[in-house]
């Protein structure tokens, strides 16, 4: 068998062409929505995230402002930049790009994600909107599971009463995506370092979830034949190229369908943070009277 590539790039083009329309109804009423980013040190790879996410929003014609903070920055700093931006109207959606400077500990940086509004959460990651999820009520929802969800539908295969594997229980990425696939009615499996033969879970998936971080880790033998497999994935190999969780080649022999690394989650990711924002300006604009999962 040869497995559909999920296409990210493409299905993130067709929502932005879909968000296109939302932007007009606000811009109609005189809003445009605005996001701003919070950049703390020198890390490569978050400039470069942060790079994507400011030209796929002015790509949108939505306002973009990016806070750029030194690597020495004081946490008592970086607050103080959140309740600007939390008190700014022109701001509709917040995000602190992760991981913050290595001064900043795990604690500072819970309490930083903490203090941006919930209603300006677009990374979804506030305890609020992580109730929210919990819940079953409408709110901000990770921009990476709301993206592999989308990919998900994309493929055809509807979750309902479908077995799903999700590997890796983050906040950002396993556990939300855990719950929004138990939310779509399928019976979740959440893997972990400490499942034991993790293969023979993977094994029984309809839909296959890899949020680990492991160059390749996931082997075409641990597939059922037709699954959906989702790659979170981004990992540099030995040679140093830019590689998912999945050993693509080998898994797209037996799946029924497969994302690609780059241009799978990656690209849809940008695209729920997209999502993200517009919704919170139509919120804010009345246009939805409650928060909103991402479609
Ligand atoms: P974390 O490191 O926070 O979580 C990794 C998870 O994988 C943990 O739950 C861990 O288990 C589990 N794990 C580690 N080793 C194994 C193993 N051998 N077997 C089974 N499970 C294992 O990572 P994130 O969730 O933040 O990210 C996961 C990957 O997704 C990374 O490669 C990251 O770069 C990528 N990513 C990609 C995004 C995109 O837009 N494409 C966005 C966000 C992340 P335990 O909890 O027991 O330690």
């Amino acid at each position: 068998m040869s497995a559909r590539i999920l296409d990210g790039k493409a299905i993130a083009k067709q929502v932005e062409s879909e968000l296109a329309q939302r932007i007009g109804a606000l811009s109609a009423r005189g809003v445009t929505p605005g996001l701003a980013v919070v950049l703390a040190g020198d890390d490569p790879a978050s400039a470069i995230y942060v790079k994507h996410k400011e030209r796929a929003a002015l790509r949108l014609g939505l306002h973009a402002r990016t806070v750029t903070l030194p690597a020495q920055v004081e946490p008592s700093t970086v607050a103080a930049e959140i309740d600007a931006l939390n008190a700014d109207d022109a701001i509709h959606g917040i995000l602190v790009q992760l991981p913050l400077p290595a001064g900043i500990g795990p604690e500072e940086t819970r309490a930083l994600l903490q203090r941006v509004d919930p209603d300006k959460d677009v990374d979804g990651f506030h305890p609020v909107n992580l109730g929210r999820l919990v819940a079953g009520e409408p709110g901000f929802v990770a921009c990476t599971p709301s993206g592999c969800m989308r990919l998900i539908a994309e493929s055809g295969v509807d979750p309902a009463g479908r077995h799903a594997v999700v590997i890796g229980r983050s906040v950002i990425v396993g556990k939300p995506m855990a719950l929004l696939l138990l939310a779509a009615d399928a019976t979740v499996t959440i893997c972990h370092s400490r499942t034991p033969d993790l293969p023979a879970q993977v094994r029984a998936a309809d839909i296959v979830v890899a949020a680990v971080g492991r160059a390749r880790m996931v082997q075409a033998s641990w597939i059922k034949p037709g699954a959906v497999v989702i790659d979170v994935g981004m990992n540099r190999d030995a040679d140093g190229r830019l590689c998912g969780d999945v050993d693509t080649r080998a898994v797209a022999e037996v799946a029924g369908a497969v994302t690609p690394v780059p241009g799978g989650v990656g690209p849809m990711t940008i695209a729920g943070l997209m999502q993200n924002v517009v919704w919170a300006a139509e919120r804010r604009a009345g246009i939805v009277p409650n928060a909103a999962t991402v479609e």
